[in-house]
């Protein structure tokens, strides 16, 4: 096991080595080289208890875009794995690179954006790394100029705070969203955190008593437990009160206390308990345990009225659930390797609704990977999507289309005037063929001409019924 964690870190130094040298002479808009933001990637990872692989590709996840250095050498230095997760972090950021404005893809898009992350991603770590990326890029986001930093700001909060949510990690999307929230409104933001503020102290000694009051129940029961406040996020509470007509009396989980006991039995005894102490509200017990959010989040919830007249929230989960809920995925990948949570393997995450399965697939896949299992690559790609594949126009729209198609069909798809004067196609910048099928993420340009009339022979060059159907219809017209 020593062996193991000496033989990690030189892979891992020599990444950073790598990728010193590649990035040298380039500078962030912060002034500071180049590797800081790369290394600040790697430190994130860390922390969130990735595997080595992927902590290796987020030190290099810049290099094969802004670098010299190509997939192949990192192919030869670190493996396919990690050439993999590389290829497709870079993937990723041509196909946002395509979307030029935000504005226009936003929001009409953004759902289309996040599921094409999650179908580009293949890789549920591509998608970590990215994560970890965009969070640094936001930790730091005071360096660039207005006009892009509210740009990067809206993109966090439309997709990459809701894509942590999905992977269930908690503590990342409050951390996402409310360091964007204060560049997208920072009036608002100001404004919400002095309520939260003004909120939290006026609350203090009432909870503070809440808390022993619990805490000495509790222990009467022997049950063991740690209880703590939970802060609500600024842009949580935005959002709360847009739905609420912007009565802050309506928002009940303002003030929250947070019980983490051993299991699930003990959930549900300090729920009695708590409903023994203050008057439960009405409508406000949520089992998250026996059904558990979309994400795979697990909690028991319950909203009371304390003897001094103020509502209270309370969040009981276990501490594997909490770990879940704070790290998301990337906690089930630090499960998955250290292999010591007796409890978690035996599957509390075995809950996880049907729609997040693939999650565990993905996991699966992943956890043979690291123990030097050869498995097939193609395996690891989602099965979300996988009839469906997203490509772009040169502009950045999104257009899905049947996995299969070829540029006939995208062209058809875009509009019939265009479908019928093809004379060419590039894809991704290169000049290609009406034979070439396409490719998630391929950016595809039609060149079109006058001149240009629809032929027979394209019948052959075509699998969607959509363009069949129009193409079919000119060719008779023009009979
Ligand atoms: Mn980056």
């Amino acid at each position: 096991m020593v062996v193991k964690k000496q033989q990690k870190s030189e892979r891992i130094k020599r990444a950073v080595n790598i990728a010193t040298k590649a990035h040298e002479g380039q500078f962030r808009k912060t002034g500071e080289p180049y590797i800081v933001h790369p290394l600040a990637v790697q430190k994130i990872l860390e922390e969130w208890g990735m595997d080595e692989d992927t902590v290796i590709a987020g030190i290099l996840h810049d290099t094969v875009e802004d670098t010299d250095l190509t997939l192949d050498d990192i192919k030869k230095e670190f493996g396919e794995s990690v050439a993999f997760l590389v290829d497709g972090v870079t993937k990723l950021s041509t196909a946002r690179n395509g979307m030029r404005d935000i504005d226009t893809y936003l929001p009409a898009t953004k759902d289309n954006f996040l599921r094409l992350m999650i179908a580009l991603g293949d890789d549920i770590r591509v998608l970590i790394i990215k994560l970890a990326d965009r969070l640094h890029n936001l930790r730091t986001l005071s360096a660039l100029p207005p006009d892009k930093q509210k740009k990067i700001a809206k993109e966090s909060l439309e997709v990459f705070a809701p894509l942590a949510d999905r992977l269930n990690m908690g503590r990342l999307r409050v951390e996402m969203a409310d360091l964007a929230f204060k560049y997208v409104d920072p009036r608002r933001f100001e404004e919400l955190e002095k309520l939260i503020k003004k909120h939290n102290k006026s609350a203090e000694k009432s909870l503070k008593k809440i808390e022993d009051e619990v805490s000495a129940a509790l222990k009467k029961e022997k049950i063991k437990f740690t209880i703590s406040g939970r802060v609500k996020s600024v842009y949580s509470l935005h959002k709360k009160l847009a739905k609420h007509n912007q009565n802050i009396n309506e928002i009940y989980d303002l003030t929250a206390l947070r019980i983490i006991v051993d299991d699930i039995t003990d959930c549900y005894l300090t729920l009695g308990v708590i409903h023994s102490l203050y008057t439960p509200m009405d409508g406000r017990i949520k089992d998250y345990i026996a059904m558990p959010k979309q994400n795979g989040y697990q909690s028991l919830h319950t909203t009371v009225i304390t003897k001094d007249k103020r509502v209270v929230e309370f969040q009981i989960r276990t501490k594997e659930m909490h770990e879940y809920a704070e790290r998301g995925l990337a906690a089930s990948f630090y499960y998955n390797e250290q292999k010591v949570t007796e409890n978690y393997k035996k599957g509390k995450i075995e809950h996880l609704p049907t729609n997040l399965l693939w999650i565990r697939e993905l996991q699966t896949t992943a956890a043979r990977l690291r123990e030097g299992k050869k498995i097939d690559l193609k395996k690891l790609k989602l099965n979300l999507f996988a009839d469906k594949i997203f490509v772009y126009t040169p502009k950045g729209d999104i257009i899905d289309l049947p996995a299969g198609s070829l540029p006939l069909d995208f062209a058809y798809r875009l509009h019939t005037e265009i479908g019928d004067h093809v004379v060419g196609v590039k894809i991704n910048g290169k000049m290609s063929n009406l034979n070439k099928k396409l490719e998630q993420g391929d950016i595809v340009e039609i060149l079109t001409s006058k001149n240009q009339t629809p032929k027979e022979s394209w019948l052959g060059k075509i699998i969607t019924s959509h363009a069949r159907q129009k193409l079919r219809n000119r060719l008779h017209k023009n009979k």
